[in-house]
C-alpha cells in the first residue's frame, strides 16, 4: 500500500504552498542563506520540504516551479545517496552494536523515508528497534560532519547538511556545530529541521535563518490519506480529524486500520485453514506469511494471541477496535468454544513462542509451519 515514489519534487510534498514559491524564489535569485531552521510542529512536513529544496538547489534542469525530476542529480536525490548531500539525525549510539554515528544506521533511515517521508520521532524509534529509548545527536557525530563538509564536493557545487531535529545534540556536539556554522567551509548549506526550538542553543539559533513550516490543511491531509493509503472518504475524514493537522499522525491512525483489517482477514483466513488441517493451504498462506515483513508479522501474533484470550471471555472486540464483516464475525462466534481451557495456555505459549523468536531472526517459513502444526493439535483436543 505505501507507495515509493520520487522523493520529493515541490509539487509532491504536502501543504506550504507560499512557502515554496519563497524557497524556490531563494534559489533563483541566488539569495540562498548558508543555515537555515525550517522549525516546524511535529507532521507539517518540514523533512520533505528540506529534500525538495535541496533537490531544486541541485537540479541540473530545473523547471520555474520544481525540479526536474530525471536529471542526475535529481535520481541520486530519489535513492538518497547524493555524494554531496549528507544528512544526520538522533541515534541510539551502541559500542555493541557499533553505532556510532547516523552513517551507521542510514541505510535503516533511507527506507524510512522512502517508505514514509512524513515519518515522524515515533516511527524512527520503532525502526531502530527501541520506541523507549531517548536517542541522542552524539559528538562523534559533530566531527564526521566537519570531516565531510571540509573536504571538495563531489560535483563541484554545494555540499549539503541536512540535520533531522538538532535538539538532540548536547553540549559538546552543538559547539562543534556551532563553529561550523561561524566558520562555513566553502560552498556549504546546513538545514536543520527541528520541532524544538527551544531546546537548540541560542547561538546557534542566532546564525541561522529561521523558516517557519506550517501544519497542512484538513483537505490537503485527507486526500492524501485517499491517494496514497487507500482509505475511503470517512476513514479519511475520520483520521484527519483526529490527527488535528499533524500529517505523521494522520498516517500512523491510518496504518493501524490497515494493518487491523489485515490482521482480522489473515486470522479468520488462518484458523479456517487450521481448523480443516488442509496442509495445502497452510503451506500457501506460511508462504505468504513469510515473505511479509518482520513488524507485520509480530504484530499479527499479538493480534492472535489478542485474539484467542477474547475467545475464552466470548467477546472478540472487547477493548479493540477491529471492524469486522458479517462474515467474520459469523465464522469467530463458531469457532469460539475450540478455544477453551484446555489449550488457551499452551496455545498462547506457541504464540509467544513464536514472537520471541520472529526478533531473533528465526526462519519465518519453519516457524509459522511449526505454529500451524501446533495449532491443529490444539484445535483438535478441544
Ligand atoms: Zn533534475
Amino acid at each position: 500500500m505505501y507507495s515509493l515514489s520520487l522523493y520529493m519534487l515541490f509539487n509532491e510534498v504536502i501543504g506550504n504552498k507560499e512557502l515554496k514559491s519563497q524557497l524556490i524564489h531563494t534559489i533563483q535569485s541566488k539569495r540562498i542563506s548558508h543555515a537555515q531552521l525550517f522549525l516546524e510542529n511535529e507532521g507539517s512536513g518540514g523533512f520533505a520540504l528540506a529534500l525538495a529544496y535541496v533537490r531544486y538547489l541541485l537540479c541540473e534542469n530545473k523547471n520555474e516551479d520544481d525540479a526536474c525530476g530525471t536529471c542526475r542529480n535529481c535520481t541520486r536525490m530519489d535513492k538518497l545517496e547524493h555524494p554531496d548531500v549528507h544528512f544526520s539525525f538522533p541515534i541510539h549510539a551502541s559500542k555493541t552494536d557499533k553505532i556510532n554515528t547516523s552513517d551507521d544506521v542510514l541505510p535503516i533511515f533511507r527506507n524510512l523515508v522512502k517508505t514514509n517521508p512524513y515519518f515522524g520521532l515515533e516511527d524512527w524509534y520503532q525502526e531502530l528497534g527501541n520506541s523507549n529509548k531517548q536517542g541522542n545527536i552524539p559528538v562523534e557525530e559533530a566531527h564526521l560532519i566537519s570531516k565531510k563538509l571540509s573536504l571538495k564536493s563531489f560535483e563541484g557545487g554545494y555540499k549539503v547538511l541536512i540535520m533531522w531535529l538538532p535538539e538532540f545534540m548536547k553540549g559538546p556536539a552543538s559547539n562543534n556545530l556551532l563553529k561550523l556554522l561561524e566558520e562555513p567551509p566553502n560552498n556549504t548549506l546546513f538545514i536543520l529541521v527541528s520541532q524544538k526550538a527551544d531546546n537548540i542553543i541560542s547561538t546557534i539559533l542566532s546564525r541561522t535563518q529561521i523558516i517557519r513550516i506550517l501544519p497542512p490543511k484538513n483537505d490537503e491531509i485527507k486526500s492524501y490519506l485517499v491517494s496514497e493509503y487507500g482509505l475511503n472518504e470517512i476513514e479519511a475524514e475520520n483520521n484527519t480529524h483526529l490527527s488535528e493537522r499533524n500529517i505523521t499522525e494522520a498516517i500512523r491512525l491510518s496504518q493501524q486500520l490497515e494493518s487491523s483489517s489485515f490482521n482480522i482477514e489473515n486470522f479468520v483466513h488462518w484458523m479456517r485453514i487450521c481448523y480443516k488441517r488442509s496442509v495445502p493451504d497452510t503451506i500457501d498462506w506460511v508462504e505468504q506469511m513469510a515473505k511479509s515483513g518482520r513488524e507485520t508479522q509480530k504484530s499479527f501474533l499479538k493480534f492472535c494471541l489478542q485474539m484467542f484470550r477474547n475467545s475464552i471471555v466470548g467477546h472478540y472486540t472487547q477493548g479493540e477496535t477491529v471492524v469486522m464483516t458479517a462474515d467474520q464475525r459469523s465464522f469467530l462466534e463458531k469457532f469460539s468454544p475450540y478455544i477453551n481451557h484446555n489449550n488457551i495456555v499452551l496455545l498462547s505459549k506457541a504464540i509467544d513462542d513464536a514472537h520471541y523468536h520472529i526478533e531473533r531472526n528465526a526462519n519465518p517459513k519453519i516457524l509459522f509451519m511449526d505454529l500451524s502444526l501446533k495449532i491443529f493439535l490444539q484445535l483438535k483436543k478441544a
